[in-house]
């Protein structure tokens, strides 16, 4: 991951509004996505810029239409295109004019799922969410013995993970009361869990491993993503096989993909805990070592029905780090999935698993922040919650800062738990 011009903290943009402190999207950054504007059907590929989308195909830079093969570039590939967006977005570029008629305002446009997403692996990368999990589901023995061993995961649904801002119903399922008979019910323990998604760029050949030297070399960049939860659903029925339809109903994915060359000035080195085993070989180089993990600030928003009908803002309600939070890198996931020969292809999903901090405070879900409901939350104007109501909203954000570099950010992650229809 090296560091070039495109990350120069001084470069300035023609779109004014890439200027602005705080925004999340400067020059810098330069994340893709999916757009569409009003009236047209067909998804067109994006980069944000300030609060404008400029559309990649009117720029001439490539001929790519469809995100997922733009996503299969061949890095150095990527790379060529990072630099000629760079140039041609800065201060002075003789490209200001013909691009000018390539910009939307990003607030008139729909946003849409990033890429078409194969397969979604869901990891469990962070250990202070495992243990703090394990101790309520399995109060004599949190962590299982194999959690420091193998980067934990399972395969989910591609097919219910939603754009940002698409709504979704309150699930029904199996519940079962410890002193009563199982019933089918609306989940009364709904859940979010602050994750990051991964998507895999180019892929791999069916039997061929990718080792962890070049596993980044297959990564394309990182959203937010909300792996929403049925916690009552969850407890009944993950023996022996792990979550099923406590997952299944919906994961929304926030509509930016940020690069992995946009996030190369805010790498951290990998480091195990004193006493803890160090990883087996083929999830261990001297790169993963020295930088493997991303320093990522992350915060969770929850917005009530109320809240939002009086006009309050989001409440945050959490506070967590990626590097802080995760006990494996993403060159040891991808080295790890395809270990025995499973084949990755473009736009595959992995989510990280909830990235809950080190202290109860910078928890990723609300079964940690309540103790599983035995706390509350209390939001301004007074409402309590242990788990989430219909008409709840939560928002993630996140954004990478470090002296000497521009600040950039992830957008939003958003979306509303609404009412299920009565079940005819
Ligand atoms: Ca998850």
């Amino acid at each position: 991951m090296t560091i070039d011009a495109s990350h120069d903290p001084a470069l300035q943009s023609w779109v004014e509004s890439a200027n602005a402190a705080d925004t999340d999207f400067p020059i810098q950054n330069l994340p893709f996505g999916r757009f569409r504007p009003a009236g047209h059907d067909e998804w067109r590929i994006g980069v944000a810029i300030g609060d404008q989308v400029l559309d990649l195909r009117a720029t001439g830079l490539t001929d790519h239409t469809d995100m997922n093969r733009l996503m299969a570039l061949a890095p150095d590939e990527r790379r060529a295109l990072r630099r000629s967006l760079s140039a041609g977005l800065q201060w002075g570029s003789a490209q200001e004019k013909a691009w000018r008629a390539a910009l939307f305002v990003a607030s008139s446009v729909e946003l849409g799922l990033p890429c078409r997403i194969g397969d979604y692996t869901d990891f469990y990368v962070g250990i202070h969410h495992a243990t703090t999990v394990g101790t309520l589901f399995r109060p004599d023995n949190p962590l299982l013995p194999n959690y420091k061993w193998v980067p934990i995961g399972y395969h989910g649904r591609a097919s219910t993970i939603l754009a940002s801002g698409q709504p979704f119903t309150r699930p029904r399922g199996q519940l079962k009361a410890a002193d009563a008979a199982p019933r089918l019910a609306l989940t009364q323990r709904l859940d979010f869990e602050l994750e990051l998604g991964l998507f895999i760029g180019r892929g791999n050949r069916l039997g061929e491993a990718i080792p962890i030297t070049s596993a980044e070399e297959h990564l394309f960049g990182i959203a937010l993503f909300n792996d929403w939860s049925a916690r009552d659903m969850q407890a009944w029925e993950y023996q022996p096989l792990g979550p099923f339809l406590s997952k299944n109903f919906a994961s929304t994915v926030s509509p930016w993909i940020v690069t992995m060359e946009a996030l190369a000035p805010f790498r951290r080195p990998f480091v195990r805990p004193e006493g803890d085993p160090q990883p087996l070989p083929y999830l261990d180089s001297e790169a993963n070592r020295h930088a493997g993990a991303i320093d990522i600030e992350l915060e969770v928003r929850l917005q009530s029905r109320a809240m939002r009908e009086s006009g309050i803002p989001a409440h945050c309600i959490s506070r967590s780090n990626f590097a802080d939070a995760a006990y494996w890198t993403a060159a040891q996931l991808v080295a790890h999935h395809t270990v025995n020969g499973c084949a990755l292809t473009s736009g595959d999903l992995f989510g990280s698993g909830t990235l809950s901090g080190p202290r109860p405070d910078q928890a990723g879900s609300l079964l940690e922040l309540t103790q599983a409901g035995k706390q509350t939350i209390t939001l301004p104007g007074g409402e309590v919650r242990s788990f989430l109501e219909d008409g709840d909203s939560i928002a993630l954000v996140g954004n990478c800062s470090r002296a000497g570099f521009r600040r950039i950010g992830f957008g939003r992650c958003e979306a509303t738990v609404e009412p299920s229809p009565a079940m005819g």
